[in-house]
C-alpha cells in the first residue's frame, strides 16, 4: 500500500516542488481512498489547514494530480465533479444514469476485455483506463 512518503517521492521524481498544499492534498486523498470527494470538501480541508491558500493553487494542484494519474475526476449528474484516488490502484468503472444520477460500479469482465484491446493500439501504452458510461437505469428507462 502506498504511503504519504511514496507519493511525495513520486511527485518529486516528476519534477514537482513540494508545497504545504500538496502535502495536505496527498494526505487527504490517502485518508479518503475509497470515497468520492466533491471539490468543496477538498477545498474545505485545505482552508482548514492552510487558511491563506488560494483557489488557483488548489485548482492547479488538482489538475497536476489528475494528469499524473494520482486522482481521477468524474463528472456525476446532480453531484457535479468529484475526485477519487486512483494511484496504482484498481480503478473502478462506472455506469451512470443520466436522469437520476444513480452510479453503479462497472462489470470487471467487460473492462478486462477493453484493457486487452487497448494493448493492441499502436504508439500508446500504459493506459490508465478510466471509463464512465452514461445511460439510463432501469427505473428511469421505464419512466421515459
Ligand atoms: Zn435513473
Amino acid at each position: 500500500m502506498k504511503k504519504h512518503k511514496d507519493l511525495v517521492h513520486f511527485l518529486k521524481s516528476k519534477g514537482l516542488r513540494m508545497t504545504p498544499s500538496k502535502e495536505v492534498i496527498i494526505q487527504y486523498f490517502l485518508d479518503n481512498k475509497n470515497r468520492h470527494i466533491p471539490f468543496k470538501d477538498l477545498q474545505k480541508e485545505l482552508y482548514d489547514n492552510i487558511p491563506d491558500v488560494d483557489r488557483v493553487t488548489i485548482y492547479r494542484n488538482i489538475e497536476k494530480f489528475v494528469s499524473l494519474g494520482i486522482i481521477q475526476e468524474l463528472d456525476l449528474p446532480k453531484k457535479g465533479k468529484i475526485y477519487q484516488y486512483v494511484f496504482e490502484k484498481k480503478v473502478p468503472h462506472y455506469f451512470i444514469c443520466k436522469s437520476c444520477g444513480k452510479t453503479n460500479k462497472g462489470n470487471e469482465a467487460l473492462f478486462n476485455k477493453i484493457e486487452l484491446a487497448l494493448k493492441e493500439v499502436p504508439d500508446f501504452s500504459k493506459a490508465n483506463l478510466s471509463l464512465v458510461f452514461y445511460g439510463f437505469c432501469s427505473k428511469c428507462e421505464t419512466s421515459l
